[in-house]
């Protein structure tokens, strides 16, 4: 399997028009969803791969879901007690940190599921599952939109968690004293409460602007991720056309990644099934930026460490790419290393515009630089080649679980 790079950018900027410019928003289970999975599968078809359809149940995003007001109500509970007892001020941090698993973990605890998402793999023709060597993944379907708003806004919300940690912290200082005895009455007590009332109003109105604000809407989700569909989809469709070489590279375009990695759950348990080990490389959000990143860990309570032996391939293929750690973003691959699947994950360095647009209605194809997906292409060109040499001489490419974190 060889790619040209240059074929591969072009086709993908086609398909990329096509899925954001006459598609669309494509929310989870939608008709928008279904029509893009649908217009790939007969690309795939008409070239002569196999493709395989999935269903995939899903909690699609409730009308109403409590994010921010519950760190308003923390806030608000502090501003009520520390003239009395310091020990909330204490919690306060606890719940900041808790704050985004919590609610994930409560969201699939909570929310009914529906029918309808799909998975949709891609294999060379008279291919089994079973054969192929890597899975490179990337969802199709696009988030619910939060308001795209002023700059002032795009820099607070970027800040918000960490603002949020910040005065928490310092509202410990007031606490601590008060639980050892000593009077904070005056200035330092007014100082703690107007701090803690500032952040509870300022964050309830965060909450009830963009609860508002985003109902019904969807981004169109150019670079997040019709970037990556375009891409894998491109470089599908390029290798169809000249086969050669032993690699066997699969294409798995998942659904409803937005609302819960629902895709990517199915998919990696459909593996787990079926005893399937082959390592997984989901490509998320890679239309922007000079650089690539390769995600090594996830999640701050309960955290996902990519597989490294993948992670040094991915550098092998890109040098130019970085180590990241990503606490507060989940993708497709966390579900596979989940599932005991060597996984990993590469996304965009970005731009100021690509991230202020990050799962707003302006995720449009003006955020997408050509020569970034033109970057990514020369990527998958390289990676494609090593593990194609690599599978000609297996003792370089051992692929384990990785269980120590080595990037820290
Ligand atoms: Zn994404």
């Amino acid at each position: 399997m060889s790619l040209d790079p240059e074929r591969v950018q072009q086709r993908s900027m086609e398909i990329l028009s096509r899925l954001v410019e006459e598609i669309g928003p494509r929310p989870a289970g939608s008709a928008a969803e279904h029509g893009a999975f649908d217009w790939l599968e007969e690309q795939f078809r008409s070239a002569g791969l196999e493709t395989h359809c999935f269903p995939v149940r899903f909690q699609p995003d409730p009308a109403f879901f409590p994010y921010y007001s519950i760190p308003a109500a923390g806030f608000a509970l502090v501003a009520l007690t520390l003239a009395t007892s310091g020990w909330t001020t204490l919690l306060l941090p606890l719940l900041i940190l808790l704050l985004p698993e919590g609610t994930q973990w409560l969201q699939s605890k909570l929310l009914p599921y529906k029918e309808g998402s799909s998975n949709l793999l891609v294999l060379p023709a008279k291919t089994q599952p079973r054969e192929l060597d890597v899975i490179l993944c990337a969802h199709i379907d696009s988030a619910r939109a939060v308001p795209a708003g002023t700059d002032i806004w795009k820099k607070w919300r970027d800040r918000s968690m960490y603002t949020m940690m910040r005065a928490a912290n310092l509202l410990i200082i007031p606490g601590l004293f008060q639980m050892m005895g000593i009077d904070i009455g005056g200035i330092l007590l007014l100082v703690g409460q107007s701090l803690a009332w500032g952040m509870a109003g300022l964050l309830l109105a965060q909450e009830v602007w963009e609860q508002a604000s985003s109902r019904g809407r969807f981004s169109p989700g150019a670079n997040d991720n019709a970037s990556g569909v375009s891409l894998l989809a491109a470089a599908a469709l390029t290798a169809a056309e000249t086969p050669t070489g032993n690699l066997k590279a699969g294409f798995l375009f998942t659904g409803a990644e937005e609302c819960g990695l629902h895709g990517a759950r199915q998919f990696a348990g459909y593996m787990r099934e079926n005893g399937l080990q082959t390592p997984v490389i989901s490509v998320d959000m890679v239309g922007a930026g000079k650089s690539l990143r390769i995600i090594t860990r996830c999640g701050t309570v309960r955290p996902v460490n990519t597989n490294i032996e993948l992670n040094e391939l991915i550098k092998r293929a890109d040098p130019l790419a970085e180590f990241h750690s990503a606490p507060r973003r989940w993708g497709d691959f966390a579900p596979f290393i989940q599932a005991g699947i060597p996984a990993s994950h590469i996304e965009n360095g970005g731009t100021s515009r690509s991230w202020s647009t990050y799962h707003t209605p302006d995720d449009t194809l003006d955020v997408i630089e050509p020569e970034m997906m033109r970057h990514v292409s020369d990527v998958l060109a390289q990676l494609f080649w090593i593990l194609e040499k690599s599978k000609e001489n297996p003792v370089e490419y051992v692929h384990e679980q990785s269980t120590a974190n080595a990037y820290k």
